[in-house]
């Protein structure tokens, strides 16, 4: 089996509304680099499927970046789809991939129904 590497994993919801704007970003942040991508409702709101996808893409492809997306008006979040639930589970997220993973680096952002990319800190 040869190695493959690559640089970065993305994980994002579902929602088709929002996948023009992701990849047309992706398509300029990662212009020469690339990424595994994971695609699940709600995005990390269930953290341990998104760590056993996570581990695959550490294992496999040595990626060196974790770009997780939440986004506006989440269905899989329903009438808890405020900015502060998206902005406190996305850092949940970050703080349990770094522990595991201290190298990771961690880039969270909420994406929103415009398609505007606010980067949470
Ligand atoms: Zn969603």
């Amino acid at each position: 089996m040869s190695t493959h590497i690559c640089d970065a994993l993305i994980v994002a919801c579902i929602d088709f509304r929002f996948q023009k704007y992701i990849q047309n970003w992706l398509t300029k942040k990662f212009k020469n680099k690339t990424y595994d991508y994971v695609g699940f409702a709600g995005s990390t709101k269930n953290l341990d499927i998104i760590m056993n996808q996570l581990d695959i893409s550490v294992r496999l492809h040595h990626i060196k970046q974790v770009i997780l997306i939440h986004h506006e008006d989440c269905g899989a979040y329903g009438k808890e789809s405020t900015h502060d639930r998206h902005a406190k589970d996305l850092k949940k997220a970050e703080k349990l991939i770094n522990k595991k993973y201290p190298d990771l680096k961690v880039d969270l952002y909420y994406l929103h129904l415009d398609g505007e990319f606010e980067e949470i800190k």
